[in-house]
């Protein structure tokens, strides 16, 4: 049936990104640096700046990793503040909670292993919300785009950090070359997985574009919804409100 075929194909995609992640989470944060040139620390400062975060604000980074977006909420929020670092995955979350705590991030932030599809959280909840290269992996996206928009406050805004589309042609050539060709090697050196960063370039291929990410975000109920293109399209911001 439609449904049996549905549900099976979506404990595959759940199976094959656990796999991915469990594989990579003690390289995840070198691979990041390598891969992206470091520029990886610019997009997420630019996330930071864009949320418009404040002191005493609850804040959820979800599918949060390692947990770079977290420690520098951590820090603007303060203590009167809360961040819920938020993952499927229990081998990246154990990663992100021992550099976080190493870093000596405040203890304003608590750990939470959780489905994005499903978030158990109560409704009007978080001010902010990000979810960073993270959105790609997610099986279900429209039910998590609803979930997310149940947690957060009126008035709060969600900012999707995400691989797209590049805005050039010969951009978007390149790209393809260093993700299909360059990126597994890389993996396999570095990580001795070249297999998961293969994944990682056919997911972001396969994800949506800025308009139709943008679509979809309106279509959960998001308001004045727009996006920034980073680093030619390679990767966009999308910003929505809840109101
Ligand atoms: N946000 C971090 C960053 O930008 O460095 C980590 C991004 S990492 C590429 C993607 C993360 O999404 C992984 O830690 C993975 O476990 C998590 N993830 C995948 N599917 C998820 C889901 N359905 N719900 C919550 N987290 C998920």
């Amino acid at each position: 049936t439609h449904f049996g075929y549905k549900t099976v194909a979506a404990t595959e995609k759940e199976t094959l990104v656990a796999g991915v992640f469990h594989s990579v989470a003690a390289k995840y944060d070198l691979m990041n640096d390598l891969m992206s040139f470091g520029i990886h620390r610019l997009w997420k400062r630019f996330t930071i700046d864009c949320s418009g975060v404040r002191k005493g604000q609850k804040v959820l980074d979800l599918a949060g990793g390692t947990g770079d977006l977290t420690a520098k909420f951590s820090r603007i929020v303060g203590e009167t503040g809360q961040v819920v670092l938020a993952d499927i995955n229990d081998s990246m979350l154990k990663v992100g909670r021992d550099k976080l705590r190493n870093l000596g991030v405040a203890n304003n932030v608590s750990y939470v292993q959780a489905n994005a599809e499903a978030l158990p959280f109560p409704d009007n909840h978080f001010d902010v919300i990000t979810i960073g290269f993270g959105l790609r992996n997610v099986t279900d996206k429209d039910k998590a785009l609803a979930s997310m928009f149940r947690v957060l406050k009126p008035g709060g805004r969600l900012l999707v950090l995400e691989f797209s589309k590049p805005e050039s042609e010969v951009i978007a050539k390149l790209y393809d070359l260093y993700s299909f060709k360059l990126l597994p090697k890389m993996g396999e050196l570095v990580a001795h997985d070249g297999e998961s960063y293969k994944y990682l370039a056919e997911s972001i291929r396969m994800h949506p574009d800025q308009q139709t990410l943008k679509g979809m975000m309106e279509n959960a109920g998001f308001d004045q919804v727009d996006f920034y293109n980073l680093t030619q399209g390679v990767v966009a911001l999308h910003r929505g409100y809840k109101f």
